[in-house]
């Protein structure tokens, strides 16, 4: 038998900006319902000791550095903290390995990291000053834009204050460099190809191949902010960022049901008016849907009527990125790289190696063939944090760049599977032969793994279609104000009622924490009476009519 409950607002799963649109919520007043799919919430944050008990590993999301950077945790960090999350960082943030021994370190050290890339190639130190000048006189601005909703009055007044401050030249330069690929912006500042391929290694964490336009925003930020920050991850396991949103939530009032999907929108009068779970229970929203979906994944859960047919056209076109794959290793002491010293003590190594390699590789995941040799992001979270790992062992954790969801061929013509459940141990055996060649002697250290497909990836997610880790293409065409798609930049859909956040929606991918903190600001400000002073009235008004009963 079905049930029906009501409430002001429904949550449809508990992804990071999904926990934070409804602490921000339940704060403000919003008699709020989260549904999450999965056992435990956090969508792409969690952890789990796959391989062996001990051995805890970051499932998914490890770099803690954009949450702990966002609004949001300068908002709620104390409470979060009071509610058990604690962080390790590194003063090794990040690092790259080059073949025959050669690297390029980075350190939580200005005059440090400027040493090593001078030793390097002193071209290369003089454009590291440039652009690090760059930065230094962009970045405040930048960040700012980050976090502003496109479009808005704020986006508006962030121009006027950007160009007032920074002149039409100085404009004219941060815009050059933000649209130039990671190619042209390592041509322009760099010599060496080991420290231009260390730039655009950063790239490739979301879907900018060396030669994508727009590339160089996120690789300028994350050299930089790495580098003067450290790189952090949760104590303990990144599944501790989750829990503490959680009980933060929950100590707003929130209520959050896990193991609970969603199984489709009830669409009434031409508005989103609440959610079918899974079971036939029916949950009614008052004031809004707030979807942490991705389009995929949101389009299935709405009823094919005239009514959802602007939401539906208008996701039709979101195009996804390549897949990514996560490779588990629980490692009998650290990894022997081949270039020694500290290296094994960075929170990540990249091995590209060069931009050819990149190229190469996102051309070839985009057309369905398996790498040769593709981008390998080497976390080693328990040098940041040894809680993770018994004494004189470690917690690996591979991020594979990129890969295709449906696999056409092979570039070595090695491997004949055309699925992933029958090539994901034969690529993974790619994958770990590439570190191998890094790092002689290291499979001899591995206790055990796990290679995490990009279709595992969706399974656990359907957020991350094909395996996609960013939640949709980051290309210009859809980011800014085109992210999901244009006209809806602003997380409400031509549904009433129906707002999208997460990571298909402005600012994009990463655990920026923006999206929900920034719609559930909406809402409450479109809230003509702020729930707050109703639930006063209510009070009021039943304290009154209590003292007239008594009187009578
Ligand atoms: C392998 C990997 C590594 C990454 N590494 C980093 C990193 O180091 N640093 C970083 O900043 N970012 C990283 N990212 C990106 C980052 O983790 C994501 O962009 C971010 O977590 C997305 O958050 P979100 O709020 O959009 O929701 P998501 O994390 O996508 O969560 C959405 C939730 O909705 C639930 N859900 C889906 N459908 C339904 C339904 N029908 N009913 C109920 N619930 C539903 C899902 O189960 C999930 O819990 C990584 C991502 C991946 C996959």
């Amino acid at each position: 038998m079905s049930t029906e409950s009501s409430h002001d607002v429904v949550v449809i799963g508990g992804g990071h900006n999904g926990l934070l649109a409804s602490i921000y919520l339940a704060r403000a007043g919003f008699d709020v319902l989260l549904a999450e799919r999965n056992e435990e919430v956090g969508g792409a944050i969690a952890s789990g000791e796959p391989i062996s008990p001990g051995f805890v590993h970051d499932l998914y999301a490890t770099n803690m550095n954009l949450f702990l950077g966002s609004p949001a945790f300068a908002d709620l960090g104390a409470d979060l903290i009071a509610q058990g999350l604690s962080l390790a960082t590194t003063s090794r943030p990040y690092s790259c390995a080059f073949p025959g021994g050669a690297s390029l370190r980075v350190y939580q050290d200005r005059d440090r990291t400027r040493e090593g890339i001078a030793a390097h190639d002193p071209l290369d130190a003089e454009g590291w000053d440039r652009l690090a000048a760059a930065y230094d006189r962009f970045a405040p601005s930048l960040f700012e834009f980050y976090g502003t909703p496109l479009p808005s009055v704020a986006a508006a007044k962030w121009l006027a204050g950007a160009a007032k401050k920074h002149g039409v030249s100085g404009l004219g330069e941060v815009g050059q460099i933000i649209l130039s690929s990671t190619r042209q912006l390592g041509d322009a500042y760099f010599h060496s190809e080991e420290m231009k391929a260390m730039l655009a290694a950063w790239g490739m964490h979301i879907d900018f191949a060396p030669d994508a336009t727009f590339g160089g925003l996120f690789p300028l930020l994350e050299s930089f902010a790495d580098m003067d920050n450290g790189m952090s991850v949760v104590q303990g396991g990144a599944g501790g960022l989750a829990q503490a949103l959680a009980a933060v939530a929950r100590n707003a009032g929130a209520e959050i049901r896990t193991a609970s999907p969603v199984e489709s929108i009830i669409v009434e009068n031409g508005a989103a008016a609440g959610v079918v779970l899974t079971g036939g229970e029916r949950v009614r929203a008052r004031r809004a849907v707030i979807a942490n979906l991705t389009p995929a994944p949101l389009v299935r859960l709405l009823p094919e009527d005239s009514a959802t047919a602007s939401t539906r056209r208008r996701l039709a076109t979101y195009s996804y990125g390549p897949g990514t794959m996560v490779i588990h290793v629980a490692l009998n002491g650290t990894i022997p790289w081949a270039a020694g010293g500290d290296l094994d003590q960075f929170g990540y190594v990249h091995i590209g190696p060069y931009l050819r390699q990149m190229s190469q590789t996102y051309t070839d995941a985009v057309n369905g063939i398996l790498p040769a040799d593709p981008l390998l992001v080497v976390g080693q979270t328990s040098a940041t944090d040894p809680t993770r790992a018994p004494e004189g062992s470690s917690v690996i954790w591979i991020q594979v760049r990129m890969l295709p969801a449906t696999i056409v061929g092979d570039a070595r013509g090695e491997i004949e599977a055309r699925d992933w459940k029958r090539a994901k141990d034969a690529y993974g055996e790619r994958v770990l032969e590439k570190v191998e060649s890094y790092a002689p002697g290291f499979r001899e250290r591995i206790i055990g793994s796990q290679v995490v497909a990009p279709d595992d990836l969706e399974a656990a997610n359907p957020n991350l279609v094909g395996g996609d880790s960013v939640g949709g293409s980051h290309h210009l065409s859809q980011n800014l104000l085109f992210r999901p798609a244009p006209g809806i930049s602003n997380y409400r859909m031509p549904l009433p009622g129906l707002i999208m956040v997460g990571a298909a929606t402005w600012p994009g991918a990463g655990l920026n924490a923006i999206s929900g903190r920034l719609a559930a600001q909406e809402l409450i400000a479109g809230d003509s009476v702020p729930r707050k002073l109703l639930k006063l009235s209510d009070s009021v008004k039943r304290a009154t009519s209590d003292f007239r009963n008594r009187r009578r």
